[in-house]
Order: structure tokens, then sequence, then C-alpha cells
């Protein structure tokens, strides 16, 4: 493989063939523009393009890394002449050159020739730039502070003693290697340094920068572990100066259905600009725990602050609110859903004067095509501070429409029920294992006069004809003891005092081991049965026959 040599690049420099590349960095959370970083690359040629870790550590070695940077800034600032402000421009500078203390001049000077602001620029620096020197390295980063410059830590992680850096450097910026990013979506390990480094730079008071991201994936986690920026393929590859304008020129780097739907937790914004939400520095752990928890939810969530604007909210409320997570955060809840505030808006208000309201039933339009009632069970929860003031409002959504359709159908269903009981000639019952517990259809009270609660305790027994008890008792008390269905036809005394015919039949419900549960059963009038209006018959003769008797006696009785 032919290989660049220290000829090569210094004529390459003298031909400008290494040329400045520039790499978006965004806003994680919108996926709007922040800035630039500077990637160095050498169109060769021969070679075609080289990639910065073959040639920077060959202009370090060979003295011409100075002359590399100074061409990379001027060119760099003259293509960002125009970048509109507040747009940042990040430049790594080698660390060789962050042991020379005429730096700070020396980068006022490159920067004044191309009329960019000390303020928008970032400087680089990695770990082992620092290490040799420190006393050195914070006189040389005072001087550039001095001028406005902010200084980012790049590549954190990889190196060693970063948190001695990071304490004793005024560092402004944190960059989490991409190292880290991209193994994030491999192992819990790594989530849990990247989850530890974010934390770390909030602690600090840092931006946080993620590099390397790659994925959608990737990007949501960044953002719900509170991280602020990041750059990656996700976004763009660095692109030339010429593309620059065409890429400043996009409201978003990522179409609205790619960007982060992202959540919730790492959304918090500050009490005092909603504008530029400030990420909550919140232990990072904690976050990621709170954040599983408020995902996984089977309920939808959200927090409104004092001005009823959603804090947060998680996936699942969002999906029933028919809007992406980012479209609500930062939005008040009556311009959102005017319509449904109408309802809500007296009850958030209740909470947010500290006073809970559980159980809230709201019925209102889906926004889906289909167009039905949706009923909503709502509940607000003031949520206090230390000293008991009210911050805001927690609140949980149950979509219960299935719930109440399925009452609905469970109610109209009892009701075909009861009318094709009632319209059924049949009396069901129900009894206990041991029959003194009986629960029977009112139908039993409107023939026999005869309450519910008179039934049980063999209460029964006494609109039971007295030739018939006995025989009922048996054939009952069989069943009880046997399991055996029971049948038997009695005569029942109807509420005007005649008598009819009915026949009651049960089977018992029994448990795995075959023990008797209880019984269940009907009886039924069969009166019109044709045996029974010949019984009845015969019982009327007899009936007869005994009158006659007693009227003879009598007639016999009077005759002596
Ligand atoms: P760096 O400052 O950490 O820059 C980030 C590197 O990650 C860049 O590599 C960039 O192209 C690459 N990168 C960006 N997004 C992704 C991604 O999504 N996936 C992957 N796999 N990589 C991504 P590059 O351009 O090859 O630069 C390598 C390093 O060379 C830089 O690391 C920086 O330390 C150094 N470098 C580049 N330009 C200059 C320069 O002008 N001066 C000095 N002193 N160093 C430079
Ligand atoms: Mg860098
Ligand atoms: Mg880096």
């Amino acid at each position: 493989m032919v290989s660049p040599g220290h000829l090569d690049l210094h004529e390459a420099l003298e031909r400008g063939e290494v040329v400045p590349y520039f790499q978006p960095i965004v806003e994680l959370r919108t996926g709007k523009l922040s800035g630039f970083e500077v990637l160095s690359r050498w169109k060769h040629p021969v070679l075609g393009m080289i990639p910065p870790d073959r040639f920077i550590p060959l202009a370090e070695s060979t003295g011409l890394i100075g002359q590399l940077t100074d061409s990379i800034l001027r060119q760099a600032f003259a293509a960002v002449a125009t970048l509109p402000s507040p747009l940042s421009l990040s430049v790594n500078i080698s660390p060789i050159q962050f042991r020379d203390d005429e730096l700070p001049r020396y980068i006022e000077q490159a920067i004044s020739s191309g009329g960019f602001d000390c303020e928008r620029l970032i400087l680089e620096v990695t770990e082992s730039a620092l290490l040799d020197n420190m006393l050195q390295a914070r006189k040389i980063s005072m001087g550039l502070k001095e001028l406005g410059i902010r200084l980012a830590l790049d590549d954190f992680g990889t190196g060693y003693s970063s948190l001695r850096h990071l304490q004793a450097l005024p560092f402004d910026e944190l960059k989490v290697d991409g190292s880290f990013v991209r193994s994030m979506d491999h192992t819990r390990e790594s989530r849990k340094i990247a989850a530890a480094v974010v934390g770390l730079g909030h602690s600090l008071g840092l931006t946080t920068v993620a590099e390397g991201i790659e994925t959608r994936a990737q990007a949501e986690m960044l953002l719900w572990l509170g991280c602020d920026l990041g750059q990656g393929w996700l976004y763009s590859r660095a692109v030339p100066a010429e593309e620059l304008d065409a890429m400043v020129s996009q409201e978003r780097l990522l179409p609205v259905e790619d960007a982060p739907s992202g959540s919730v937790l790492g959304l918090m914004l500050g009490p005092e600009s909603p504008e530029s939400p400030r990420l909550e520095a919140l232990p990072a752990q904690r976050l990621a725990q709170l954040q599983a928890i408020y995902d996984g939810a089977p309920v939808g969530l959200c927090f409104i602050d004092t001005n009823m604007r959603y804090m947060s909210i998680n996936k699942l409320l969002a999906e029933m609110n028919g809007a992406s997570i980012t479209e609500h955060i930062g939005q008040r809840v009556g311009d959102l859903f005017p319509e449904l505030f109408k309802t809500i808006g007296p009850y958030i208000r209740i909470a947010l004067q500290g006073q809970p309201v559980t159980g809230l039933e709201v019925r209102y339009p889906k926004s889906a095509p289909d167009g039905g009632l949706r009923t909503l069970l709502l509940s607000y929860e003031p949520a206090l501070d230390e000293a008991d003031e009210v911050v805001g409002v927690s609140v949980s959504v149950v979509d219960i429409t299935e719930r109440k359709q399925a009452e609905e159908a469970l109610r109209a269903s009892e009701d075909h029920y009861r009318r094709m009981v009632e319209l059924n000639p049949h009396i069901p019952w129900t009894a206990s294992a041991d029959f003194t517990e009986i629960e029977v259809s009112p139908k039993w009270e409107k023939l026999t006069g005869m309450t519910q609660a008179e039934m049980s305790d063999h209460g029964w027994l006494s609109v039971v004809h007295p030739d018939d008890v006995q025989r009922a008792q048996e054939v009952v008390g069989e069943s009880i003891r046997t399991g055996q269905p029971l049948d038997v036809e009695l005569r029942v005394r109807r509420a005007d005092g005649a008598w009819i015919w009915m026949r009651s039949r049960g089977t018992p419900l029994r448990d795995e081991a075959g023990t008797v549960l209880r019984w269940y059963g009907s009886m039924e009038d069969v009166e019109d049965r044709e045996d029974h209006a010949l019984i009845d018959r015969i019982l009327l003769l007899e009936q007869r026959i005994a009158e006659l008797e007693s009227t003879q006696d009598g007639v016999s009785r009077f005759q002596t």
C-alpha cells in the first residue's frame, strides 16, 4: 500500500489538497442544527481521499501540524463567514499545539482573518493532549477562555485521568466518545457507562455531545439519558464547504418521523425558557429507570406544570392524544386540545390548588376516523416540592372505552336474560349443597306469595301440600346423600290458596374431586298434564265420597 510521506503532505498543503469538511452537530431533541465540527480531509490526486487518522499523526511527527491547522482554520473560517448566528464551529486542536503558549494568540489571528465570532468557536482537545503538563494546559485554556472561546473535551471516556482533567480545566462541553454510543445498542454495561458519562457532564454543568450516532435507537437512548447534542451519520456525514449552505437551510436534519420521538423524562423544561428547553440534570441512572417505568406503564402518564404545559408525557398517552411526544412538550393543554380542555381544565385547576382529583370519567370524540366516543378515566395528583408548594400535576389516563362498551353489552345481555327468564314458564332455582339456602326466580314469589328469604332453612316446605311434604323431603334427602339429580312432583299452594302440581328437577355442580358445590334446577307447572288432571279428578271424587259419607252419617244420625 502506498502511504503518503512527509514531502507529499508538505506539497499537499501548498497545493491546497488538505481541506476542511463539516459535520453537523444537532440538538437531539429537535434535530435542529446547532453547529459544525471541522474534520480535515486530504484529497490526494493518486490515493484518493485520505482520512485524518492517517495524515494528522504524520503532520504532528514532521512538524507540519502548525501549518496544517493554520491552513484548515483559514479555509474553514472563510467557508463559514456567512454561517448564521448562533451556529457554532468546532475545531480539533492537536495535543502538540496545546503545549504551545502562543496558541490563544495564534487562534485569535486566524479567527479575525475570517471574521468569525470567538464566542461561536469551540476548540476540541483530546485527553492525551493534556496529560503531560497540566499547569501549562491550564494556562493555555485560560488564555482561550479570555477570548470567549469555548473548550470541549473530545473522545471522553477513552483516555485516562479524565476526571482529573474535567475538574482541573475550564471545559464547557464534553464529547462522549463514539465507541460508547455504538456499543450502547449491544450491552447494558455500555448503556450504563454512557448514562454515567452524560450524568457526570450534567452534574458539572457541561453541555454533553454524543459522537458517532448512527441509529435512531442510539439517538433516542441518548436523548432520554439527557444528552443535549449529537453528531453522526444518522444526521449527516461530514460535507464539503460547498454543501454548507444547503445544510443550513434545512430546518431539521432528520425528517420528523425519523427524529427521535424520544422521550419524555429527558425533556423536562426549565421554567424560565420554554423555547430552548434545558435538559434536567437528574442522575442519569435514576432517569433511565424512571423512563422505563414511565414508558412501560399500561396507563397514559404526563406531567403538567403550573402554566398547564406538558412537561413530560409517555408514549402511550401521546398515542392516545394522537400527537407525538415532541408535539406535546412545552405546549399548553388548552392550546393542543381546546375541546377536551373545556371539560378537564377546571379539574386541572383544582389539582393545581393542591386538591387531588381521582376517578374522573370523561367522554369525548375520538380523533380516529371511526369517530366514536371514547371514555377516559382521569386522575390528577398535585406534585409538591419540599416547601409543599404545588409545582405541577401528575396525570394518569386510562382509556376505558372498551370496558365501558363491555359493561353496556353485559347490561344489555343481562336484560335479555332477565326477559327470557320472565317469559319462560320455568322457575329457575339454585340451592346450597345441603339445600338450606335457596335462591329462586322472582316468579316464585309471584306464584306462591313466598319471599326469597322465607324459602331458606326448609321454609319452602310450608307451601308444599301436607300429603307431599314427606315425599319431597325424602327425594331431596336422597339427592343430598347420593349427589344424584333430583326429580320430584308435588303440589304447591298458590298465593290464591289453590293447589297446583309442579315438577322440580335439579342437577349438582361439582368440584374436581366430585364434591357437590351447589344445585341448579327449575320448577315447572305440570298442572295441565293429563295424569295430573286424572289425579285431580280422583281426588275430587274421593272428596265427594267423603262428603257423601258424612251426609249419610248425618242422615243415619237423623234417622236414629
Ligand atoms: P473526532 O474529533 O472525534 O471526530 C469524530 C470522528 O468520527 C470523525 O472521524 C468523524 O468522521 C467520525 N464520525 C462521525 N460520525 C460518525 C458515525 O456516525 N459513525 C462513525 N463510525 N464515525 C463517525 P474522522 O473525520 O476520520 O476524524 C478522526 C479524528 O481525526 C477526529 O476525531 C479528530 O481527532 C482528528 N482530526 C480530524 N480533523 C482534524 C484536524 O483538522 N486537526 C486535528 N488536530 N485533528 C483532526
Ligand atoms: Mg473532535
Ligand atoms: Mg471524538
